[in-house]
């Protein structure tokens, strides 16, 4: 193993990686796909079991914090990492059911604009919820859906996404992070251009949130949405969160629940719905605690670190030296960087092209490295700066340039079988 280079004996997030639960003897570099348990979270989620345990039904009430306001107290916590005030924000559901439920209560019929823009290279689940959600609307998405065309099948030009602000678009939902490539949307100076043009924007902040700041309050976007089993290490399905710009807070929720009426009167058990002044109005059901618990542990860890801004500052050295590595030991192998260069376009992770991917994806994971694949060519890797160092990434490098050297990955099937 090769020394560390200089910069993790300076690095001022060392003592959290103590506080996950790494795979043993693994480097593990995937915790933008699912993020690691750490301590705090495991520990909250035993507390809820516990309080479920002694306390029953009284949990609602008498828990610390009670289950009836969990996500309003872990609402609170998160706001920082968006830049929003916590009644902006509903910590509830999931990515597509929150994207459901925002389209539900902004998409509106009634006015002249009736095309929904997304673009090509957002996850498949985005796409599928506009389509659906236009469809439910007795709109052909074939008519009213469009995407904005990627040139090189890996990025987006930002020309391009103004470009198709076009006058019969209407809502327009974005990914912040493009999940692939991993390039950075310019958030601020995109929704400024739609707002100009009198488009609704939204953005999709699952491969962002706890890796890149967000300004979402600031930028004046109207609406976000968010998993937290990635970067922010809530657990597989954990609870999801929206974010909803105060400017619609007076709108009626398109999907309308008990747990989105004001908290005074949730239990009044009216059938009338007096929805919540704020985003809460778009909560529909009983919050999943059991879900919830563990995010509420893993945000201690970030208010710790001191917000966002720090832990970006390392993401940033981290891929910087991983592309790095990648330009000198593995280009010579038929690697190809395609994530953006420049820090401001870069999230958090780095993707490698090559022909062979799935098989050198194989070959890492029998190496000791916990990479991802996604079709058809990219390996990406994930350096997470709460429990990744660079001697992971150096490590990673060189595993990977030992592999394509004696050429293990060729032992390998050249499919993935969900893709053949
Ligand atoms: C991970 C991810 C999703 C996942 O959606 P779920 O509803 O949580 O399964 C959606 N969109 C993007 C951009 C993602 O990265």
């Amino acid at each position: 193993m090769r020394p560390p280079p200089a910069s993790d004996q300076a690095d001022p997030f060392a003592r959290f990686r103590a506080e996950f639960h790494l795979p043993p003897g693994k480097i593990y570099l995937d915790g933008n796909s699912l993020g690691p348990l750490s301590r705090r979270a495991e520990s909250a989620l035993q507390r809820v079991l516990g309080e479920w345990r002694t306390l029953g039904i009284n949990g609602w009430t008498d828990a610390a914090p009670p289950w009836v306001t969990l996500s309003e107290h872990i609402a609170a916590q998160l706001a920082p990492l968006v830049g929003a005030a916590p009644g902006d924000i509903a910590v509830t559901g999931s990515t597509t059911g929150n994207l459901h439920q925002l389209l539900a209560t902004l998409f509106d019929l009634a006015g002249p604009r009736k095309v929904i823009l997304g673009d090509e290279l957002n996850f498949p689940s985005d796409a599928h919820a506009l389509a659906s959600h236009l469809r439910q609307r007795g709109l052909d998405p074939a008519r009213h859906l469009r995407e904005v065309r990627s040139r090189d099948g890996r990025t987006l030009h930002e020309d391009d996404i103004v470009a198709a602000f076009t006058p019969d678009v209407q809502l327009a939902v974005l990914p912040a992070v493009l999940y692939v490539s991993g390039q950075l949307l310019d958030i601020t100076w995109l929704t400024r251009e739609a707002h100009a043009r009198g488009i609704l924007i939204g953005w999709d902040c699952s491969h962002s949130i706890g890796a890149v700041p967000h300004a979402l309050a600031a930028s004046g976007a109207d609406f976000a949405f968010w998993c937290s089993y990635k970067y922010l290490n809530a657990g597989p399905g954990a609870v999801g969160g929206l974010y909803l710009h105060r400017r619609h807070h007076a709108r009626a929720p398109g999907l309308a629940g008990w747990w989105g009426v004001r908290a005074a009167r949730r239990f009044a058990m009216s059938h009338t719905h007096e929805p919540a002044a704020d985003a809460a109005a778009l909560h529909v059901g009983t919050p999943h605690v059991l879900s919830l618990a563990p995010l509420q542990g893993s945000l201690e860890l970030f208010a710790e670190a001191g917000g966002v801004e720090p832990l970006r500052a390392k993401s940033l050295t981290l891929t910087r030296a991983l592309i790095e590595l990648a330009d000198t030991e593995l280009a010579g192998f038929g690697f190809r960087v395609v994530t953006p260069r420049e820090d401001a376009r870069r999230g958090g992770h780095v993707a490698l092209a090559h022909p062979q991917a799935w098989q050198f994806c194989s070959a890492l994971k029998a190496a000791g490295v916990v990479p991802d694949f996604r079709p058809p060519d990219i390996i990406r890797l994930a350096p997470a700066p709460l429990y990744n160092t660079f001697a992971d990434c150096a490590e990673a490098v060189a595993r990977l340039a030992q592999i394509a050297r004696t050429k293990a990955h060729e032992q390998f099937p050249a499919q993935p079988a969900a893709v053949t």
